[in-house]
């Protein structure tokens, strides 16, 4: 059903339950209004998606296969029982054996699988959930013990469909699942915690909004939220018990709200809300040609960040002029707790190459590894004791050396078909870059030996997104050919607080003196050494940071392709002439209050559009 469909349903509007609201951290921008639809805790393991109606059938089978495998599972343990083995362990066969039989696990998933189009373990998982309520509401103490042996059951089920999945997973590309079409938008994710990859099992929007009792602005997971352009609220406390399954939810994600089972009035308040904030939207788009120049003329480079190579469409259908951050982990975030699915070189290469072709001609800056802190790889031997101060990106790549050439092999060879940039995260030491140059030269050799195709003068980058990288500065633009400020950890460094927090949420900001001042030396220091430089961490994307980073001197964002248009109106609307000065003035100011007056301040300056 489309959206606008979905929208105009009859929404029953006579609720008795009592409204309430909630506030949270901000995560990403716009409304939205659907059912909670709860993921308890340990729940998130299991893959959720739509299938598509062709497909559904197949999903059946799927499904009875695991069921089938149960069965003989549990034949096998009866053949092999000892003769004297307990006779209740017989008798605990048995039971599972009549639960696997009968109608509420043989019968009613498949049911689910063919109204609601679940993915299996969506569906068992449905199905367990209401056997549970069903169970816990039993008064008789016994009966309600046998609910442990319907989960059991189930575990099995699903420990049968995963290890289909990981056996097919094996044969598999890198790209992600093709979208289901024709998906349901009504629904919102209450979770407990939601990672990246969980979030990335939910980019085809088979959900309207996200909601998660842990996470902050900038954990990874926030920005896949923004990436997909979806309402969310991460850092509400007990969601998970206040919210029960089906209430309706209204997600203001601009004011980091949600407010639980509205009123009638109130719900439809904010539907005329959203449809405003749609067409408020939608009147962007026309700048999506318009050349990206302040008034008085200086060009400013709108990029794209991105994950997977499919998302280049959403970089050119809003204006990109190139991808300034191509997070290439993320086509290595393996399943949690599946052993780390490192992509072969030539699969690598496929998806470099396609991204390259995509973006005909444009920049692609393509950025090595930066696995660790909040992007888990389910792998014991890389797991660190303090994972954002561990062996994450750059210190990993070069104690991994085989596999960081197979990466930089990949994207040399990519670099054949169009303008790559390879950005290296995590630097801190001189030794590191030396190392990372040197690997890159001996990658360079290898394909030269092997009559590879590759861009000789491929330039190399630094993410600068460590205190220690700012105040040595001259260390990199010494030895690299451009620059990219990651801010997002660059805070979180800078400050002590830890990006995913909610507990320190609140402390982590882009406006303290420090950063600022942190900014402003990496700036002007590349500027002077002609030296590119970019900002690609979040606050590129904020439209309350445009003009002070203008004012700095930058001239080089890159973002989520859904908030490029948002900040190209307000380079469009910039006069440097009169921000230059006052930014100066806001850089020699120390007192957090009169930061944000004078931050405010510029962002009234008079514009050309107003
Ligand atoms: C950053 O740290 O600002 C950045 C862009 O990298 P990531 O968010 O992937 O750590
Ligand atoms: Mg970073």
């Amino acid at each position: 059903m489309a959206n606008s469909e979905k929208r105009n349903k009859q929404v029953p509007l006579a609720k008795t339950m009592a409204s309430f609201a909630l506030q949270g951290n901000p995560v990403s921008r716009g409304i939205t209004i659907g059912r909670a639809h709860l993921i308890p805790r340990a729940a998130l393991d299991v893959p959720h998606y739509l299938v598509p109606q062709e497909k559904v059938e197949q999903e059946v089978q799927r499904l009875e296969r695991a069921i089938g495998r149960v069965h003989q599972e549990l034949a096998d343990i009866w053949a092999t029982l000892p003769n004297d083995a307990p006779v209740e362990l017989g008798a605990f066969l048995d039971v599972h054996e009549l639960i696997l039989s009968d109608a509420m696990i043989a019968e009613a998933p498949l049911n689910i699988i063919r109204l609601r189009r679940y993915n299996a373990e969506w569906a068992l998982l449905t199905q367990i959930e209401a056997l549970s309520a069903q169970f816990d509401a039993i008064e008789d103490a016994y009966l309600r013990t046998r609910k442990a042996d319907i989960v059991q059951v189930s575990e099995r089920i699903m420990k049968s469909l995963q290890h289909e999945n990981s056996t097919r997973e094996k044969e598999k590309t890198m790209t992600p699942p093709a979208p289901a079409e024709d998906v349901a938008t009504d629904m919102i994710v209450v979770a407990y915690d939601i990672s990246p990859t969980d979030m990335l099992q939910f980019r085809d929007k088979v959900f309207s909004g996200f909601i998660s009792e842990i996470g902050g602005k900038n954990s990874h997971a926030a920005i896949v939220a923004r990436s997909i352009d979806t309402p969310a609220v991460f850092g509400l406390p007990i969601a998970l018990s206040l919210i029960e399954k089906e209430d309706w939810l209204i997600i203001v994600a601009d004011t980091c709200t949600v407010i639980v089972n509205p009123t009638g009035v109130v719900l439809e308040q904010y539907r005329i809300r959203q449809l405003a904030w749609e067409r408020s939207q939608k009147r962007l788009r026309r700048l999506r040609k318009t050349p990206s120049r302040t008034i008085d003329g200086t060009p400013v480079s709108l990029m794209a960040n991105i994950e997977f190579p499919d998302d280049c469409a959403a970089a050119l259908e809003n204006g990109a002029s190139g991808i300034g951050l191509f997070r290439s982990e993320f086509l290595f975030l393996g399943k949690k707790g599946d052993k780390w699915q490192i992509p072969l070189e030539d699969e690598q290469f496929e998806a470099y190459k396609r991204t390259v072709m995509l973006m005909r001609g444009r920049p692609v800056t393509i950025r090595t590894l930066d696995i660790g802190a909040d992007k888990p790889i389910g792998v014991s031997d890389f797991s660190a004791i303090n994972p954002a101060l561990g062996k994450r990106a750059i210190r990993l790549c070069l104690a991994e050396p085989d596999f960081f050439m197979t990466q930089l092999r990949a994207i040399l060879r990519a670099s054949a078909f169009g303008q790559v940039k390879i950005l290296i995260p995590m630097l801190v030491h001189a030794s590191e870059i030396d190392q990372t140059l040197s690997l890159i030269a001996r990658a360079k050799a290898q394909l030269h030996a092997e009559h590879k195709k590759y861009d000789d003068t491929v330039p190399v980058g630094a993410m600068i997104e460590v205190p220690a990288a700012i105040m040595g500065i001259s260390m990199f633009t010494r030895r690299l050919d451009f620059l990219s400020i990651g801010t997002n950890d660059l805070i979180q460094y800078a400050l002590a607080i830890d990006r995913v927090d909610p507990e320190v949420a609140h402390l982590y900001d882009p406006l303290h003196p420090a950063i600022l001042s942190m900014l402003s030396i990496a700036i002007r220091h590349a500027e002077k050494k002609g030296t590119s430089i970019s900002v690609c961490g979040e606050i590129a994307g904020d439209t309350a940071m445009t003009r002070l980073l203008l004012g700095m001197g930058l001239r080089e964002f890159s973002m989520h392709s859904t908030q490029i248009l948002n900040v190209k109106q307000e380079v469009l609307n910039a006069d440097l002439e009169q921000l230059t000065p006052q930014v100066q003035k806001i850089l020699r100011l120390s007192e957090p209050d009169a930061i944000s007056k004078a931050v405010q301040k510029i962002r009234q300056l008079p514009s050309a559009l107003s």
